[in-house]
């Protein structure tokens, strides 16, 4: 089926009763059907479950979708982004090995690999957010490359083909795919071995859902899966069931979001009060063609980020005047929001790399919302005023 389709029925469950939302299955053990069944549980994936530290049917049905819209062999679905990440490093950073992540790369995730690489013994390489700088320090001896493809929150755009053109085989690549969502790219059908999403973000899409996955080329999730089941890192039956439901409409926010990010991004361009503005879909970008060529749709997603003209006192003046946008360190919700990333999500990136990158303490990132532009616009407007 095509991605429209899929996104809304391609969880595959099936029932008895003909239900067409997969129910929350709240019940953690489940009678064994035979004992080969019983012992078999991982090969059969969703058919049998025993626990449900290890598998749960309505968080299988989410992982079935998820695999489906990504071009994936198989999903597993996590508590958290985060906790997606950390099954991925345990399984891929091994010691010894050398770990490439761009400097630009979510907070967390820069902290989690830091602090794995003491206790693990592997190597952290960061780079600046650019195919060539990835290739460079990508060498034999690399375990891992791990990147955004539109960089938070300087929405730097990384050339995946180039990556994928001229990454050493053996070297795993995971995408996180969180701001980009498969809307506008599909990773695994470049070269991708993993894409790791925040499904707290765009997908569950409502600021109500904390949760992660790991969606992988193969179906060869076994490693992985154990993880998984060893730490303790599945999601919720309920939560599973939020962010199926959030799914469904995916694509219908996300395009609309996107469009008005533009629109927005177009407005701060010309607002006098803005001293510079990074939005991949405006001619202007330096990344403007490189989004072209990734990217479906023409559409460049719902994150535009931008200074304030006057420095940090003005930008904190202008973030408590805002009275549609609300102040907050997430994204991807019905409701717009704004943060200073240089105090939230990008604090761990030291302050000299930081500035470099553009990630100055005047740098708002905005993520649009489902609001009517005009409302929006008009808010801008005044706060920045
Ligand atoms: N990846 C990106 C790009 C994020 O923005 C975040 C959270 O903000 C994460 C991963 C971590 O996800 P979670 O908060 O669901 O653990």
């Amino acid at each position: 089926m095509r991605f429209s389709t899929e996104i809304v029925s391609g969880h595959g469950f099936r029932d008895q009763y003909g239900s067409h939302v997969p129910p929350v299955y709240v019940s953690t053990v489940y009678e064994y059907v035979d004992h080969e069944a019983g012992l078999a549980v991982f090969t059969d994936r969703g058919t049998y479950v025993r626990y449900s530290r290890e598998e749960n049917p309505t968080v299988r049905a989410l992982e079935r979708v998820l695999a489906r819209i990504e071009g994936g062999g198989d999903a597993l679905a996590f508590n958290s982004g985060m906790s997606a990440e950390l099954a991925l490093f345990l399984h891929l950073a091994k010691p010894g090995s050398k770990v490439v992540v761009p400097y630009e790369a979510y907070g967390s995730t820069l902290l989690l690999l830091e602090k794995l690489s003491e206790r693990v013994g592997f190597k952290l390489v960061n780079v600046w957010p650019s195919a060539d700088s990835i290739l460079e320090a990508a060498g034999r001896e690399t375990s891992l490359v791990f990147l955004e493809v539109m960089t938070n929150p300087t929405l730097k755009v990384i050339d995946l083909v180039e990556v994928c053109r001229n990454l050493g085989e053996g070297v795993a690549l995971a995408v996180d795919n969180t701001f980009t969502t498969p809307i506008l790219l599909k990773p695994l059908k470049h070269c991708a071995n993993y894409v790791v999403h925040s499904l707290t973000k765009y997908i569950a899409g409502h600021d109500d859902v904390v949760a992660g996955a790991l969606v992988s080329k193969s179906t060869g999730v076994k490693e992985l899966w154990d993880w998984r089941r060893i730490t303790g890192g599945i999601l919720q039956p309920i939560e599973a069931y939020l962010v199926l439901r959030g799914l469904k409409t995916l694509e219908v926010r996300f395009e609309r979001q996107s469009k008005t990010a533009l629109e927005l991004a177009e407005f701060l361009s010309e607002h006098p009060g803005v001293e510079e503005v990074y939005y991949p879909g405006l001619p202007t970008s330096p990344y403007y063609s490189l989004a072209n060529k990734l990217f479906e749709k023409r559409l460049y997603g719902g994150v535009v980020s931008f200074k304030v003209k006057g420095g940090y006192e003005r930008a904190v003046a202008f973030l408590k005047k805002l009275r549609v946008t609300k102040r907050g360190a997430s994204l991807g919700g019905a409701e717009s929001l704004a943060v200073l990333p240089a105090k939230a999500g990008s604090a761990p990136i030291p302050r000299d790399v930081r500035e470099k990158l553009g990630i100055t303490d005047n740098l708002v990132r905005l993520s649009v919302g489902l609001e009517d532009p005009e409302d929006l616009k008009e808010d801008l407007d005044q706060a920045l005023k």
